[in-house]
């Protein structure tokens, strides 16, 4: 058994020192389900209440990109009902990019909240999904995308303009590669998670986000394969219908072989302890504020 000292120390990553590097530095806002652990239904079931790390938000997480001469460029992964309390509590001011895994309320209800990030950085902020998310993220947010009531008010101040979040969504496709303000090269995935299809992202082939989903295309497993860094869904340790279960979950990072895997959107069967005993060395569970380099 790893105490979990020596595990820490192996998430130290060789080569920091390197001048002019790309560092990625990656906040997990949260990674609990779609209720959260504790619910209001389920309580802490199988996590042990008096573990902190066991009190998961809606999963979310932050990447900052670090590079010599250049701002950080910073992207969003989903913008969940919790985003307000992990924004302040991240002290989160700057988002340049979000990209929306799919439309399920618990990856995008803290939608209205980026009208506080539009006013911070007086701009509106892209957001790239798959079309049929978009649609979703649209209609479920139409005061957002309605005609703006500055077309018909030519005195409207700043604080008008940003009175509803400004979001300039653009649709994308599986397999075919964006750049974010080349900076960042995004490979957008297909997953299938029970009735819908959702969204992985490949962030400049070493960073990988795969959440929300009970089954891969080869074509996606092939793109996952040898990360720097997987974080990954782990809903349940039990059968469901939208998400692959534990033990499959780590039979595919087998397969896919990671530098380090991290479980994210974990429900209330994956106690926190219970888990970093018994995962491989290069996988550990997330905790809400975890931070990862690459
Ligand atoms: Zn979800
Ligand atoms: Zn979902």
């Amino acid at each position: 058994m790893k105490s979990p000292k020596s595990f820490n120390a192996n998430w130290q990553e060789e080569g920091k020192e390197e001048v002019g590097r790309k560092v990625y530095k990656i906040t997990i806002l949260g990674c609990g389900g779609s209720i959260g652990v504790p619910s209001i239904e389920r309580g802490w079931e199988d996590c042990n209440p008096n573990n902190p790390k066991n009190a998961r938000s809606r999963t979310s997480a932050y990447l900052s990109i670090c590079e010599e001469g250049q701002p950080d460029y910073h992207v969003l992964f989903d913008v969940g009902p919790d985003f307000r309390a992990q924004a302040l509590r991240e002290n989160i001011k700057a988002v340049d990019s979000i990209l929306f895994t799919h439309a399920h309320a618990d990856h995008i209800l803290g939608i209205d909240e980026i009208r506080s990030i539009n006013r911070i950085m007086q701009k509106e902020i892209d957001a790239y999904g798959a079309a049929q998310t978009n649609a979703v993220i649209k209609q479920t947010f139409h005061y957002v995308f309605a005609e703006r009531a500055i077309n018909y008010n030519p005195d409207a101040t700043v604080d008008d303009i940003f009175f509803r979040p400004r979001i300039n969504l653009h649709d994308i496709e599986y397999h075919n590669e964006f750049s974010l303000e080349n900076r960042t090269q995004v490979y957008p995935v297909k997953q299938i998670h029970g009735r819908i299809e959702t969204t992985g992202f490949i962030i400049d082939n070493k960073i990988g986000y795969a959440t929300d989903f009970v089954y891969l295309p080869q074509e996606t497993i092939e793109k996952y394969k040898n990360l720097d860094l997987l974080m990954v869904s782990a809903f349940t340790t039990r059968k469901h219908s939208s998400h692959m279960k534990l033990a499959e979950v780590l039979e595919l990072l087998e397969y896919l072989n990671p530098k380090r895997a991290v479980l994210i959107h974990m429900g209330a069967t994956m106690d926190y302890d219970t888990l970093l005993k018994t995962l491989p060395n290069n996988i550990i569970p997330a905790y809400d504020g975890l931070k990862i380099e690459v």
